[in-house]
């Protein structure tokens, strides 16, 4: 029986995750992300999904980011027929992901038609309803069989609230072969989450690589950087923006601001939530209290909420996001994490040729990207159509990544060297994931390769 893998997503680029594992004539796919970008290459990628739906017999999804899952309401809509497995955490979180994201492309058809240009979605709130039917929940380590010969088990990998590491281990002829795919891999000593697991002996390994050649900071120097940051830049009448991601880093901000306040290392802030998914994300959150690391249980036992806390405030209704233009001497944490869409890129019309603001980075801003223009110190950028310059300044944290840096993926995959004959490195821009490759071979790797976008590999 031939055993195979063809990457079709996030293949020396880092959305779109899509990688199949073919077993003779039966299919898995593990995620279906949605791939981000400059219209015109996503919108193709999205509609098309470059794998025939009704050939797919299952799907196991490691996430919920939009990534790695934005793409399965077009797989159902093309003809997917099987079962999607998730973690409890993960379905819930898919769920809003996904009609969020139903949401924001009916709004975009919108607009477009008014500018006289007809574009149909890739899908409807109907077929994220469809889609949501198909969700298997599964807990860490309870292990469930995907098709016949093919079994599952979850590891948890601290990315975000329910993100896993998925193991299959396959039945091939009287013999076992064990594939490990990291998903996304967060970090030891993370804020809310607990630290990501240690995988169990594989045959085959599909790692990500966003950070493969970069270092983070440590917690600690991540904290007193925002505490640094948010002393020097309130009090002088300016605002602090900080376009983050709803799920996963817009909480990961909040708690360590509200600890910051708590520990009395910076002063009590208001801090607005600009974002309904961020709002519906931060409740799903702290939902899931079992699956927080010690620190946050302790925050929870001695009575202190880890999000809504004095001074926050969730913003619902257009209108009073709007009000928020005249905020001073606060902070504002609004989706989308890129700057490609959502609320900030009203803040950020606003913000932008003010020098008293400052605009805050707390994640990785991908190629092409509003987010990665500012980063990179571009003196005028255009926001929904308007030119701006950029007066106000532009600083980033990086610790708070939610990704595992070249050190840490070394140390935590590095066991695996003794059994791993091969290894595919996947989710990183062509830089990251050849720089890992060569990391990983100097571990004692033998067999690593970065493949490429439709490439397909027998094992
Ligand atoms: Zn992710």
């Amino acid at each position: 029986m031939e055993l195979a893998l063809r990457f079709l997503g996030a293949a020396r680029h880092v959305t779109g995750t899509k990688h199949l594992v073919e077993i003779g004539e039966r299919r898995i796919l593990l995620d279906c992300g949605m791939v981000q970008g400059p219209r015109k290459i996503s919108n193709e990628a999205n509609t098309r999904l470059a794998v025939d739906a009704a050939s797919v017999d299952a799907v196991v999804l490691s996430h919920a980011h939009i990534d790695h899952s934005g793409s399965l309401p077009r797989l159902v809509k093309l003809g997917f027929e099987g079962e999607i497995h998730l973690t409890h955490a993960t379905g819930d979180l898919a769920g809003v992901l996904l009609e969020d994201s139903a949401q924001l492309q009916a709004q975009d058809a919108m607009h477009l038609r008014k500018r006289g240009v007809d574009w149909v979605p890739p899908y409807d709130l109907d077929d994220v309803a469809e889609t949501a039917r198909r969700f298997r929940r599964h807990r860490y380590h309870e292990p469930f069989e995907v098709l016949p010969g093919v079994r599952c088990e979850f590891f948890d990998a601290g990315h975000i609230l329910g993100s896993a590491m998925v193991v299959l281990t396959i039945e091939r002829g009287g013999r076992t072969v064990r594939l490990g795919f990291t998903g996304d891999h967060g970090r030891k000593d993370m804020p809310i989450l607990r630290d990501p697991e240690r995988l169990p002996p594989l045959d085959y390994l599909i790692t990500e690589s966003t950070y493969g050649d970069r270092a983070h900071q440590d917690h600690e120097e991540m904290a007193e950087s925002l505490a640094q940051i948010v002393r020097e830049e309130i009090g002088d009448g300016g605002r602090i923006l900080i376009p983050a991601f709803s799920v996963g880093r817009t909480q990961n901000v909040l708690y360590e601001l509200g600890n910051l306040m708590a520990a009395g290392r910076i002063p009590r802030l208001p801090v607005w939530i600009d974002s309904p998914l961020s709002s519906k994300a931060t409740k799903i959150t702290s939902a899931h209290r079992e699956l927080f690391d010690k620190e946050a249980r302790k925050i929870i036992e001695t009575g202190r909420e880890p999000f809504f806390f004095d001074g926050v405030r969730f913003v619902e209704d257009r209108e009073e996001s709007k009000s928020l233009n005249g905020v001073r001497d606060g902070v504002i944490i609004a989706a989308s994490g890129m700057c490609e869409a959502g609320r900030i890129l009203h803040h950020l019309k606003v913000s932008l040729p003010r020098a008293q603001d400052c605009v805050l980075t707390v994640g990785y801003m991908a190629e092409g990207t509003l987010g990665r223009k500012l980063v990179d110190g571009a003196p005028e950028v255009n926001v929904l159509g308007e030119p701006r310059t950029v007066r106000c300044k532009v600083r980033s944290i990086l610790g708070l990544s939610a990704h595992a840096d070249w050190r840490e993926l070394c140390d935590s995959l590095g066991h695996l060297a003794k059994t791993a004959t091969r290894v595919f490195v996947v989710h990183g821009e062509e830089r990251q994931a050849l720089a890992f490759v060569d990391r990983l071979k100097q571990l004692g790797f033998r067999d690593v390769v970065a493949p490429s976008h439709g490439q397909r590999e027998l094992l």
